[in-house]
């Protein structure tokens, strides 16, 4: 299916549309005026528009699962976070070509009123601002693949990318006028406990003679979690003067973050948004500040994970207080 030049599309765009496990009482119910608002949000300012391809997936995880590795992680990937459900994800392809894979339950009629607080235009245009990084050769995943970098390294080079990509993403969706206001901020108080008893349990739970491996998988899964949301929240606190209210007085906030906080904002705040480039030695060089940052960062909250020299990685516990 090709929605060519469909209002508000500019004259000459074409992006393609694939539903996949999309039954066809629900294609028929789908909102085609909301997706083409989303559309055009998703191709603003892109350098190549015509090389998106966009599937709207009835089983999101389905979609994202047949796009991705074994390596990837491919069979533990959900779309449930302790930070809340995962409703796009982009795939950036060979040169400038990318997938973005949405969940078609935000443009279906009868499922709207279950999560009318997704706003759909700025979620399209969020994917966007990914696909412009990947065409401009801007995509973080860069600043890791190019590099022969040590597992540990590796770990934290990945995770400061992402962070660095959607911190990039949500300042440019605030600078094009598409203000998340307090979605992110007011999440904090239910993601920020539930974060930490993710931490506390996994922890406990290797005490308690439980396997390291899922401890590992959990302490550093809740970590990608917490650091991407507040990659999105410090994009907010920066671009609107947000304040945090209540939550950055809990306790639970105190041991996951804390005095890094600061730190954090000041590296990221460095950082031009997504509409704006920033050159190759630039990026990789404040993704190696923000990895080296957060390598600290998870030992405050109670891990470390390092290289040894005979190439093994090696997690360990700094705190014993959960
Ligand atoms: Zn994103």
């Amino acid at each position: 299916m090709l929605l060519c030049n469909q209002s508000p599309l500019p004259e000459g765009m074409a992006v393609k549309l694939t539903l996949e496990h999309v039954p066809a009482e629900v294609a028929e119910d789908l909102d085609f005026d909301l997706i083409g608002e989303g559309v055009a949000a998703l191709v603003c300012g892109l350098p190549e528009p015509n090389e998106i391809d966009l599937v709207l997936s009835g089983d999101f995880t389905a979609s994202v699962r047949a796009r991705m590795t074994a390596a990837e992680g491919r069979d533990e990937y959900s779309a449930e976070r302790h930070i809340g459900l995962v409703p796009a994800k982009t795939f950036p392809g060979d040169g400038p070509k990318a997938t973005v894979v949405m969940n078609a339950a935000i443009v279906w009629r009868k499922a709207r009123d279950a999560i009318k607080d997704i706003n759909v235009p700025r979620c399209f245009g969020h994917e966007g601002r990914h696909v412009a990084l990947h065409q401009r050769g801007e995509h973080t995943h860069d600043a890791r693949r190019r590099r022969n970098l040590m597992t540990a390294e590796r770990v934290f080079v990945g995770r400061a990318g992402i962070m660095i990509e959607e911190y990039r993403v949500e300042r440019a969706l605030c600078a094009a006028g598409m203000p998340a206001g307090r979605l992110y901020i007011d999440s904090l108080s239910g993601s920020i406990p539930r974060i930490h008893a993710a931490m506390a349990d996994a922890a406990r739970a290797r005490w308690n003679g439980g396997d390291i491996a899922p401890c590992i998988q959990a302490v550093l899964g809740a970590f990608d979690q917490l650091t991407t949301l507040l990659g999105y929240v410090a994009a907010h606190v920066a671009a609107e003067a947000t304040p945090l209210d209540g939550v950055s007085a809990t306790p639970e906030w105190e041991r996951l973050v804390g005095s890094r906080w600061t730190r954090v904002q000041e590296l990221l705040s460095a950082v031009p948004h997504a509409d704006e480039s920033w050159s190759a030695d630039a990026l990789v060089r404040g993704v190696d500040e923000l990895a080296a940052e957060l390598r600290e960062w998870l030992e405050d909250i109670g891990f470390s994970l390092d290289d040894r020299d005979d190439g093994n990685c090696w997690f360990d516990f700094t705190r014993h207080d959960w």
